[in-house]
């Protein structure tokens, strides 16, 4: 069966288009995501950014991005009240057609909560949406209602609480995410992050399937 990467759910939330892009061609970038990954799984297994950056180095060999992800992350110490249970664990339901890859299970208050990573939070709100939707999809994998999203580069931890609304946007986008994953094109975005893109130049030259205008 095929099943959904969550991070395929987190991309679509995103941008379809990337999403359509990164099937396609893959994407090879290391970027300070992964850096700052090494430096918080680190930190909570008891270890240093010595002994991140050796990981690092042997994985990805990209030392520039170690350092600049090295200055910009700030570690709370509020994370100390999260007692941590595992780290990146895979986890996969054949019947939410879903699987991914989580972060951490943290144990708060005798409840055991996903946590997930990401650089900087938006202004305004809690959570990005495809913080949020993240974050969802592992709460719908592991059957708990509560789960936390940890800002790296903002060494801000925030709570987030899953209603029928959250998942029934994931089960929306898992439906999506299946049709791009069958060759669908979605609709260009006109975005101020497309300056950026790795693929602007690809995005500007493919059309979309006709289809994509209605959904
Ligand atoms: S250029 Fe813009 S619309 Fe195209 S894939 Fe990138 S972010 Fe999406």
């Amino acid at each position: 069966m095929d099943l959904v990467n969550v991070s395929d759910i987190s991309t679509y939330a995103f941008c379809p288009r990337l999403l359509y892009f990164r099937l396609r061609f893959g994407e090879d970038r290391i970027t300070e995501m992964h850096a700052a990954r090494e430096i918080y799984l680190s930190r909570r297994k008891g270890f240093d950014n010595d002994w991140a950056f050796e990981r690092f180095k042997q994985l990805y060999d990209e030392p520039e991005v170690f350092n600049k992800a090295c200055k910009n992350f700030k570690y709370n110490l509020i994370l100390d009240e999260f007692q941590p249970i595992e780290w990146e664990i895979k986890l996969e339901s054949n019947k939410l057609r879903l699987k991914g890859v989580l972060d951490e299970i943290v144990l708060f208050r005798g409840k055991k909560l996903p946590l997930t990573l990401a650089l900087r939070k938006p202004d305004g709100d809690k959570v990005w949406f495809r913080d949020l939707v993240k974050i969802t999809a592992f709460c719908m994998l592991l059957e708990v209602n509560e789960g936390l999203v940890y800002y790296c580069f903002d060494g801000e931890l925030e709570k987030v609480e899953i209603t029928r609304r959250e998942k029934y946007q994931v089960l929306r986008l898992i439906e999506r995410v299946l049709k791009v994953k069958k060759g669908f094109v979605p609709e260009k975005q006109k975005r101020r992050v497309c300056s950026k893109c790795w693929y602007l130049e690809v995005c500007n030259s493919k059309p979309s399937t006709f289809a994509s205008k209605f959904l």
